[in-house]
């Protein structure tokens, strides 16, 4: 969904305060960032890398092995402007990650910032869901619309495992059954029936749950059983599963799919076009609801819906959104129809679920993706990448597959001349990516594919120059 208001982005390479970044380039050229915090050092204690090798130590002793880290030296961002951020040791680099596409307008923009000072200044930063919140509503009403969905309503978390947890509640509870589909190589979250519907070993930390589930087969062709065929074989092939995976593994009335219309986690796996409104078919058969997962993929990210489920011509019974909508500032939520958002019998409570602060700027950030056209953006720019990477990277031995859509784009990489995954490569491709002053993100079942999701706003010359990084970058790795 468009708004008919669209004012002009920045062009090539940004205007007013983004150019003050440079280039992708860092090093050498990095200077001392003018207003910036005390975090902003000189060169001195720049070339003397200690900054974040003392931070690393701390982390370490105090954090949990489990949450692991980019690099083999991680960096602190401390600043940013544009699609531009400035680490501790005063490196500036192009962002194709978008803090897990989460900065999906880039960094310091006006809109946000005043949104987030203007609700700071009244001197309430909270107040709780007991009192009428006039940016929640706001927020609300503007998603509802968006959503499609008859007479929808939305309740709001802190992040995109509460927004999960909460869907699978509500469709358990409305379905009074505790069974739920998930899609094989699937991420939905960390917590209790989130973990429980990941269909990724490596995010699978436990085998408990609340819930009973199967998993289906993926838009994730490149490994799975059906590899190989055509796009109709593939999705006829997955339907037949899905209903053979029904009768035989389930109880018949099971409470809900969920699926992510582009796995993020797993790769930025493509479903072929057709596969999820085959599902959704199926699904209305045996009245199984259809939960789709639109932490990644939502705003207009893929480019070519402003939901990512929008290109199957499906309008779910819930969707679950977060990452991107605060443009940093920490929010998600479920938009369902009412009858299911209502369900519940006794009392539920967010305590800091749409606080003030945070729909404030998910308000700004919304109106500006909207006001902007984000989403065409994302199409035309991200047609640019993509093309431009297969075109450029696409026939190189180490790659297996370069995916996307929009502005979500993975690169899998491989032993030459198979198909077995090379986490190493990848581990070097985005090593080498940050030598060369570019950011970008990493995943997939084996951790072997690159995972490209700049801000929304990216340029068409910032688009140049990082495409222009990783087919080096790639081209380095492949020659080992
Ligand atoms: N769903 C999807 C599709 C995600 O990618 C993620 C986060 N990577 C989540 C849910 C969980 O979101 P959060 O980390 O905000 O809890």
């Amino acid at each position: 969904m468009r708004t008919d208001v669209k004012k002009p982005l920045p062009t090539a390479h940004g205007s007013g305060a983004e150019e003050k970044q440079g280039t992708a380039a860092h090093g050498s050229g990095a200077e001392r960032r003018t207003g910036a915090d005390e975090n902003v050092v000189v060169a001195d204690e720049r070339s003397s890398g200690g900054r974040h090798s003392e931070l690393l130590e701390r982390h370490r002793a105090v954090m949990p092995t489990w949450l692991s880290l980019f690099y083999e030296q991680p960096i602190e961002i401390v600043s940013g402007s544009g699609r531009h951020v400035t680490d501790g040791e005063g490196r500036t680099y192009l962002d194709f990650f978008a803090g897990i596409l989460t900065n999906m307008l880039g960094y310091d923009v006006p809109e946000v910032r005043d949104a987030i000072k203007e609700q700071a200044d009244r001197g309430v930063l909270h107040t709780s869901t007991l009192y009428l919140l006039r940016q929640q509503v706001d927020l609300a009403e503007k998603i509802a619309a968006l959503s499609g969905i008859e007479g929808a309503k939305v309740f709001f978390t802190n992040s995109g495992t509460e927004a999960n947890e909460t869907a699978l509640m509500l469709t358990t509870a409305y379905r009074r059954s505790n069974q739920v589909i998930a899609l094989r190589n699937s991420y939905h979250g960390r917590a209790f029936a989130t973990v429980g519907v990941t269909g990724n070993r490596g995010w699978g930390v436990s085998s408990l749950s609340p819930v009973q589930v199967t998993y289906a087969q993926s838009g994730y062709r490149y490994r799975s059983s059906f590899a190989g065929l055509d796009d109709g074989a593939y999705v006829d092939a997955c339907v037949h599963d899905l209903r053979e995976l029904i009768d035989t593994t389930t109880a018949g009335d099971v409470a809900c799919l969920i699926a992510e219309p582009v796995q993020g986690v797993g790769g930025f796996a493509v479903p072929p076009d057709g596969l999820l409104g085959a599902y959704a078919e199926v699904l209305a058969e045996y009245g199984i609801l259809f939960v789709s997962d639109e932490v990644q993929t939502g705003w207009g990210r893929t480019g070519e819906s402003f939901w990512g489920i929008g290109s199957s011509g499906v309008v779910p019974d819930a969707m679950t959104f977060a990452k991107g909508l605060g443009n940093g500032a920490a929010i998600g939520g479920v938009v369902a129809r009412p009858e299911l958002m209502d369900c519940l019998q006794g009392q539920s409570v967010s305590t800091f679920g749409g606080n003030p602060l945070s729909t404030a700027a998910a308000n700004a950030t919304l109106d500006y993706v909207l006001h902007h056209d984000l989403q065409t953006r994302a199409a035309t720019i991200g047609r640019v990448l993509l093309e431009g990477l297969r075109a450029q990277i696409g026939d190189l031995p180490i790659v297996g597959e370069v995916r996307g859509k929009g502005l979500m784009i993975g690169v899998e990489l491989v032993h030459a001349g198979s198909t077995d995954p090379d986490p190493a490569a990848a581990a070097r491709a985005l090593e080498t990516c940050r030598e060369r002053g570019l950011l970008v993100g990493k995943g997939g079942l084996y951790g072997n594919c690159l995972r490209i999701a700049p801000p929304l706003t990216l340029t068409e010359g910032e688009a140049a120059e990082g495409l222009a990084v990783l087919v080096d970058t790639l081209a380095s790795v492949d020659a080992g």
